[in-house]
C-alpha cells in the first residue's frame, strides 16, 4: 500500500504538534514507519488519505463498537448541532443519558458526566479519598487510567510503550500515594494492606485490562479483591473506561459477577464525542459538590453534543443487547482463526480475550500480568503489525493494546484478517 500524503501531513504537523500528533500511541514510534492519517471511515473501514481502505480494529480504542458513522448516533449529533453547542446550564438530554446508564449499569445509582476516561478515573479517585478520608491508593503494574499524575506510576498503554510508565512531572509527593501490585496477585494486595492498615481510600483496576493487552483476571483474584476491600474499607472502583458497555450492558460488574464501590466510564459511553463518567451508590456521590464537599467540576461536562451521541448508543445497546453476543462470537472466530494461523507457522504466542477485546502476544507463557505481557517478542511484533498493515488491516500499534472489535465487521472481513495472517512471514 502507498502511504505518501499521510507521510507528508505527518512531517507538516511534526512542525507545530509536539511528535506529530495529540496522543503519543498514534505515532508509530513503537512499531517505526510513519502514522497513518485517516479521511473518513464508515461502518468496519478506515479510509485513509492515500486512499487506501483499512480494516478497522481498534475502533478509535473502543467507542465505535457499532462501527464508524453509525447513522442513528450522527443523526443525533446533528439534530443537536443545530440547536446550539454548549450552554453552560443543565439540559434535559444530561439526565436522560444519566437515567439509561444507570438503568443498564448494576449498583449505580448516580453518575457525573465529565469529558474523558482521564477526568473521570481522576474524579474517581479524589471522590474516594474524599469519602474515606485516606490518602493513598492501590494501582496494578501495566494498568492505564489516563494520564492524570497520580496514575504515572508503572502504567500501562501508550506510558509504557515509549518508555514513560513513571512520568517526568509526576512529584514524589503524589507518587508515594500510589502504592503498586501486580495484575492478578492478590497476596501482593495484601500485603500492601497490612503494611499501610488504614491509609489506603480505594483499589483501582482495570476489570479486564486492555492497557498491556488484554488480561483476564482469576474468579479469586478479581473476588479476593472485593472481600479484602469490604472487610478494610477500601473503596474497590472499576475502571470500565473500556469495558463500559462492551462486554455487556452491564460492562465487567456484570460479566464478572463482582460489584464495585465506584465505576469509571468513557469511550462508548459518548459515542465517539468525548465523554467520561464516574458512577456509585447514593451514599458515596452525594459527596460531590455541590451536595458535598469533594469539588469537581466542567464547563463543557455534558456538553449537549456529546450527551446526544452517548444516549443515541447506549440507546441501540439497550434495546438491542444481542450486539455483544454477537461481537463476542466474532472475537471468537478472529482468535480462533489466527491462532491456527500462527500455530501452523509455528510461531510461539499467546491470545487472550474477553468479550470483544483480544490481543496476541508472542510468547511462550501465558500472559497474566505486565511483567509476562512485557516479554513478548517485539520485534516479531512489529513484523506482524507491518505486515497486517500492508494487507489493509489495522492492529493497534503497540503490544500493550488491546483489538476492539466493532459489530459492523463481518465474517468476510474477519476472514480475510485470518488469510492476510496466514499469508505473513513471521
Ligand atoms: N482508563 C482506561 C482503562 C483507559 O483505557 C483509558 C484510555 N485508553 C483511560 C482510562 C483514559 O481515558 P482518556 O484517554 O479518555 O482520557
Amino acid at each position: 500500500m502507498i502511504y505518501k500524503r499521510s507521510s507528508a501531513l505527518f512531517a507538516e504537523a511534526k512542525k507545530y504538534i509536539p511528535g506529530g500528533v495529540n496522543s503519543p500511541v498514534r505515532a508509530f514510534k513503537a512499531v517505526g514507519g510513519d502514522p497513518i492519517f485517516v479521511k473518513e471511515a464508515k461502518g468496519a473501514y478506515l479510509y485513509d488519505e492515500d486512499g487506501n481502505r483499512l480494516i478497522d480494529y481498534i475502533a478509535s480504542w473502543g467507542p465505535m463498537i457499532l462501527g464508524h458513522a453509525y447513522k442513528p448516533v450522527i443523526d443525533a449529533i446533528i439534530d443537536k448541532a443545530k440547536k446550539g453547542t454548549s450552554f453552560g446550564m443543565p439540559t434535559e438530554i444530561e439526565t436522560e443519558l444519566a437515567k439509561l446508564a444507570v438503568s443498564m449499569v448494576p449498583n449505580i445509582d448516580k453518575i457525573r458526566f465529565v469529558n474523558s476516561g482521564t477526568e473521570a478515573c481522576m474524579s474517581a479517585v479524589r471522590l474516594a479519598r474524599g469519602y474515606t478520608g485516606k490518602d493513598k491508593i492501590i494501582k496494578f503494574a501495566g494498568c492505564y487510567h489516563g494520564h492524570s499524575d497520580s496514575f504515572l506510576i508503572q502504567a500501562g498503554s501508550g506510558a509504557v510503550t515509549f518508555g514513560s510508565p513513571n512520568s517526568p512531572g509526576v512529584t514524589q509527593g503524589t507518587a508515594k500515594d500510589t502504592l503498586l501490585a501486580a495484575y492478578n496477585n492478590l497476596d501482593e494486595v495484601k500485603t500492601l494492606v497490612q503494611a499501610n492498615k488504614g491509609q489506603i481510600a480505594a483499589i483501582i483496576i482495570e476489570p479486564v485490562a486492555g492497557n498491556m493487552g488484554c488480561i483476564v483476571p482469576t474468579d479469586s483474584f478479581i473476588k479476593g479483591l472485593r472481600e479484602l476491600c469490604t472487610a478494610e474499607g477500601i473503596l474497590l472502583i472499576f475502571d470500565e473506561v473500556m469495558t463500559g458497555f462492551r462486554l455487556g450492558k452491564g460492562g465487567a460488574q456484570e460479566a464478572l459477577g463482582i460489584d464495585a464501590d465506584i465505576v469509571t466510564f468513557g469511550k462508548v459511553i459518548g459515542g465517539g464525542l468525548p465523554v467520561g463518567a464516574f458512577a456509585a451508590k447514593t451514599e458515596i456521590m452525594n459527596h460531590l459538590a455541590p451536595d458535598g464537599p469533594v469539588y469537581q467540576a466542567g464547563t463543557l461536562s455534558g456538553n449537549p453534543l456529546a450527551m446526544s451521541a452517548g444516549l443515541a448508543m447506549l440507546t441501540e445497546l439497550n434495546t438491542n443487547p444481542d450486539i455483544f453476543d454477537s461481537l463476542a462470537k466474532k472475537t471468537a472466530f478472529l482468535h480462533e482463526g489466527i491462532g491456527k494461523a500462527l500455530s501452523k507457522k509455528g510461531v510461539p504466542h499467546q491470545i487472550n480475550r474477553f468479550g470483544s477485546m483480544v490481543s496476541v502476544h508472542f510468547t511462550d507463557e501465558p500472559v497474566v500480568d505486565f511483567a509476562s505481557s512485557a516479554k513478548g517478542n517485539n520485534e516479531r511484533f512489529n513484523t506482524f503489525f507491518h505486515g497486517m498493515l500492508d494487507q489493509g488491516i489495522y492492529l493497534p500499534p503497540s503490544a500493550f493494546e488491546s483489538y476492539f472489535l466493532n459489530d459492523a465487521l463481518t465474517y468476510a472481513d474477519l476472514e480475510e484478517t485470518i488469510a492476510a495472517v496466514e499469508n505473513l512471514n513471521l
